[in-house]
């Protein structure tokens, strides 16, 4: 196993994962604040909006956006910025 550099919070860690395991915790915190933010309202149509909206930060939310988990969002959000 490597030592690598947490993406979240820049700690080094030894895991096969991009980020340690303390902000694994926190990061299913934020996802699951951003699913129940999205459930509950209207997706907002910028990244921006759905950080503050949410709570989770714009860094995180950028990072979410590139996983599976969140694909039809971020497909979602980008036909709406086309629309702008
Ligand atoms: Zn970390």
């Amino acid at each position: 196993m490597n030592f690598k550099t947490c993406i979240r919070c820049g700690c080094f860690f030894s895991s096969d994962d991009l980020i340690c395991p303390n902000c694994k915790t926190k990061d299913e915190i934020d996802k699951d604040s951003l699913k129940r933010f999205l459930a509950n309202n209207d997706i907002p149509n910028n990244y921006e909006s759905l950080s503050y909206l949410s709570g989770v930060s714009l860094k995180n939310i950028n990072r979410f956006m590139e996983t599976k988990e969140f694909s039809s969002l971020k497909d979602f959000l980008n036909r709406q910025n086309l629309n702008l």
